[in-house]
């Protein structure tokens, strides 16, 4: 029987939380030990590429119990939107019996939990066991100070139109509608709510904290966060993207990255609002003529087949429109890319600091508002373009920020520069986030009995 230190992982099934953390349970397999990821079986064919580079890794596969606000056979954030995290968090709060039943038939369980942050009923499970349950947080420490701040008040946040957060670094403040979605939507009289609020705030008494941040992003949130939780043992490991195993060594086939190599160096716009936002009619005309006004080199990724009026035909040459999905890491990538028009989702923020591109910010919704501040306001990596979900830009106006945005000698374009140097530093040995890894596993190892 292996003596290793065994570690239970739990993603929570949504995109942009389950591929940072199967990028550190990577990290935490070459690092000597032995995993066990649990998912329903939907998300298994995520697992593929880390299950077939580290063949060790054992599954534990448990179907999802059902709940009266799931649509039957969703498992995944993708299939019903983020208005479905607190039932199916709920409803995977629901597999507590069925784990403590596979710990307890195991013949070498685990020592300890790794579970998302959205999964904070874990924290009860591990002391159940008798273990350490670590939180691991896909989003950055600003928005976890953010959040633990606003679910320790609910009542009295609520009642407000905007906030200032007085006790964070630079005093940040947010109207009432660029809050988290998670708080925003939080309904006291739901049980599914208060379960998932009960649960962030048992993120803070958890064993220890892991962030996909680094120190030169967010050095200062991540030093506050570290005083709000009991155990103050809080790391910046990211960006973990940094460390993802390369599934597609097709993509650079891509002819979307063919066309690139025929664009100038940083002229071109890439233009994309994640995997789960789809724009109206009415915003996608607008931002089909701003991008034609702009006269800058885009492309564009559309959701679905909308009609575009001739757009394709009017800047052929210039600008191409894709369908459905890009292979977004590799374009951010390509020395053609300039600017990135984003809803500054956290993976697409890190995504182009990574690149070293700069940010022309368009936040709609979760918690986008908060990501586009720290990369816009505090960063100074990017610019403001436009705001909501429902707005629809004047094609004139925003077609001029693009134009001033992409201007060659933009300030937002060298300080992004300086900061992708930054976040390979941060991952190079000797580097923050390395350092701040092996500083965690090595304590972990240490308190896990064997
Ligand atoms: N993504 C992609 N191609 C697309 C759209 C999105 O590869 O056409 C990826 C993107 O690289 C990122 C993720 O999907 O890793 C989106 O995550 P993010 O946190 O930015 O936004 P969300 O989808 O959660 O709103």
């Amino acid at each position: 029987m292996s003596t290793a230190t065994h570690i239970l992982v739990f993603p929570h099934p949504a995109q942009g939380h389950m591929l940072p953390l199967l990028d550190l349970t990577n990290q935490l397999a070459i690092r000597g030990l032995r995993i066990t990821i649990l998912v329903t079986p939907k998300n298994l064919p995520i697992l593929t590429p880390i299950l077939t580079a580290h063949p060790s890794i054992q599954t534990l596969v448990l179907s999802l119990p059902p709940h009266p606000k799931l649509p039957v056979g969703a498992e995944n954030i993708r299939d019903i939107g983020n208005r479905g995290n607190f039932p199916l968090v709920s409803a995977l709060s629901k597999l507590a019996g069925p784990i403590s039943d596979w710990f307890n038939s195991h013949p070498s369980p685990p020592h300890a939990i790794i579970s998302d942050f959205f999964l904070g009923w874990t924290h009860s499970l591990a002391t159940q066991l008798g273990i350490p349950r670590i939180a691991f947080f896909s989003s950055g420490a600003f928005l976890c100070s953010i959040f633990s701040i606003l679910f320790s008040d609910i009542a009295r946040f609520k009642a407000l139109h905007s906030v200032e957060f007085t006790d964070l670094p630079n005093s940040p403040a947010f109207k009432e509608e660029h809050l988290p979605s998670v708080f925003r939507f939080y309904n006291e009289s739901d049980p599914d709510s208060r379960s998932f609020k009960e649960g962030l705030l048992a993120n803070m008494s958890s064993w220890g904290c892991v962030f996909n941040s680094f120190r030169a992003l967010e050095g200062q949130y991540l030093d506050h966060f570290r005083k709000l939780t009991v155990h103050r043992r809080v790391h910046g490991v990211g960006p973990l993207s940094l460390f993802r195993i390369n599934s597609d060594q097709e993509s650079s086939c891509e002819p979307v990255l063919t066309w690139l190599d025929d664009c100038p160096d940083g002229s071109v716009l890439y233009v994309s609002f994640g995997s789960q936002k789809w724009l109206s009619e009415p915003q996608l005309q607008a931002l089909g003529l701003a991008l034609e006004k702009s006269q800058t080199r885009f492309i564009w990724v559309v959701r679905g087949e909308p009609e575009l009026d001739g757009l394709e035909e009017r800047v052929a040459g210039r600008g191409l429109v894709v369908r459905e999905w890009a292979p977004q890491v590799e374009i951010l990538g390509h020395r053609a890319v300039g600017g990135f028009l984003s809803h500054c989702g956290w993976n697409s923020a890190l995504e182009s600091v990574v690149a070293g591109v700069m940010i022309v910010a368009w936040p709609m919704e979760a918690d986008q508002y908060v990501n586009a501040r720290i990369l816009v306001e505090e960063l100074g990596v990017g610019v403001h373009a436009c705001e909501g979900p429902q707005t629809v830009p004047d094609p004139d106006e925003l077609g001029r920020v693009i134009k001033d945005a992409m201007g060659l000698n933009a300030a937002q374009k060298l300080r992004a520069k300086e900061l992708k140097e930054k976040a390979f530093e941060a991952v190079r040995d000797g580097g923050s986030s390395v350092t701040e890894l092996d500083e965690f596993v090595n304590e972990l190892v240490r308190v896990c009995p064997k």
